[in-house]
């Protein structure tokens, strides 16, 4: 059924939100343009969010009992980062709560190897994989020949941005092994990473954004450089939409799903991995497109209509990452320089410490044309560092 406007633009009407950092902050300025009030949990009152809603409660979005005392007042509940408590969410839908990503595909979602499972069941392609128990188990399989170099490890539960894949290239690797329970993937021979977040509501309508480019940082392994319109042909593009609308539908999630996936050097789609909440790939949407991913995701998880999707103009999307070798209350050096780039939208998340490549915030670069976009993007890059003071 559609919601009552009427009643969700009511002030008794509450969105709370777990998590309030950058994401929670960016869904906070959207709704702030429906003057719709979100509430916020989280660890600590300076977090990007804290300041921005009707209300923060500190707490640990992790634990059960916190969870659950935060949702019960709620009407609907949603989420800025996975690793929060599906246990407690789903008691608080039992309740009567309504939990956007339903908690039991949030708990899915969490670990990697289920996830990889459920592409599997569902014939959604993905590269070829399998679970182990812990590293040993994976030194065994490569011992008795079930496994070759090279591979790609990453653990179940514990990894972001990077932080939980490993690429095994010989047993001079074993070093990098990730401890515990883990799965191990083939190496896709990868031409281009792309995403495409797509939105769906309780009435089944689905919406996708045009497909984004991404470059990574090879030092950090994050995104750093993302280019909308994906530099793909248009049949590669319609095939990006078509394979993330049938992940969101598998799924049957509400809000949005930011769908990572490996464009193969013999031009197959493979899915990596997918995120069911606003993401970094959509971040550019503010900037430059008819609607913004933040607002998306509102109206998903409130069953509004969908907003339009296309894009107003091409953008390249900078993260902000803290400079190496600054570790320390943050500065931004070289913001006049920056501000003076034509097309240059900040959005600095008010992180008062920096640290190499801590996410501090990103720039999106608007222009008439991509190549434009791409070369104001490198003078961002090489005018903006965030250093500590
Ligand atoms: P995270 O959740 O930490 O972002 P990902 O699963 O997206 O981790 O992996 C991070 C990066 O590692 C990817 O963007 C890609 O560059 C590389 N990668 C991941 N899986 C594979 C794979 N199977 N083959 C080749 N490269 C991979």
């Amino acid at each position: 059924m559609q919601q009552n406007i009427k009643d969700i633009l009511h002030p008794d009407f509450k969105v709370g939100v777990l998590g309030a950092g950058q994401l929670g902050k960016m869904l906070a300025l959207a709704a702030a343009n429906w003057h719709l009030p979100l509430h916020f949990l989280d660890a600590a009152e300076d977090f990007p969010a804290a300041g921005l809603g009707a209300s923060f409660q500190k707490g640990d979005f992790a634990q059960y009992d916190d969870v659950l005392a935060f949702g019960l007042d709620k009407d609907v509940l949603t989420v800025e980062i996975e690793h929060v408590n599906t246990e407690a969410l789903a008691e608080l839908e039992r309740r009567g709560v309504k939990v956007h990503p339903a908690p039991d595909k949030l708990a899915l979602i969490k670990d990697k190897g289920l996830q990889k499972q459920f592409y599997l069941e569902k014939g959604l392609p993905s590269s070829h994989f399998e679970l182990f128990e812990d590293e040993n188990a994976v030194k065994a399989a490569v011992a008795n020949g079930k496994w070759a170099f090279p591979f790609v490890q990453k653990s179940r539960t514990a990894g972001y941005d990077g932080k939980g894949v490993s690429i095994i290239r010989s047993e001079a690797d074993w070093g990098k092994l990730l401890p515990g329970s883990c799965l191990l993937e083939e190496c896709v021979d990868i031409e281009l990473e792309l995403a495409v977040i797509v939105a769906r509501n309780e009435n089944g309508e689905i919406a996708a954004f045009p497909t984004v480019e991404m470059e990574f940082n090879p030092v950090a392994n994050l995104v750093e450089f993302l280019v909308c319109p994906a530099r793909i042909s248009p049949e590669i593009e319609a095939a990006a939409k078509a394979l993330a609308k049938r992940c969101i539908e598998a799924y049957a999630l509400c809000g949005l799903l930011a769908v990572e996936l490996f464009l193969t050097k013999k031009g197959e789609l493979l899915i990596n991995e997918v995120a069911p909440r606003p993401h970094n790939s959509g971040h550019h949407t503010i900037d430059s497109a008819y609607t913004s991913q933040f607002e998306q995701h509102l109206r998903g998880i409130l069953n509004l209509p969908l907003g339009d999707t296309r894009s107003k103009c091409p953008a390249v999307m900078v993260n902000l990452l803290g400079s190496e070798g600054h570790s320390g209350p943050t500065y931004y050096a070289g913001l006049a320089e920056t501000l003076a780039i034509p097309g240059v939208n900040l959005h600095f998340y008010g992180k008062s410490h920096t640290k190499p490549y801590r996410k501090m915030g990103h720039a999106t670069i608007v222009a008439e044309t991509l190549e434009e976009a791409v070369g104001n993007a490198r003078k961002v890059m090489e005018r903006l560092r965030i250093e500590a003071r």
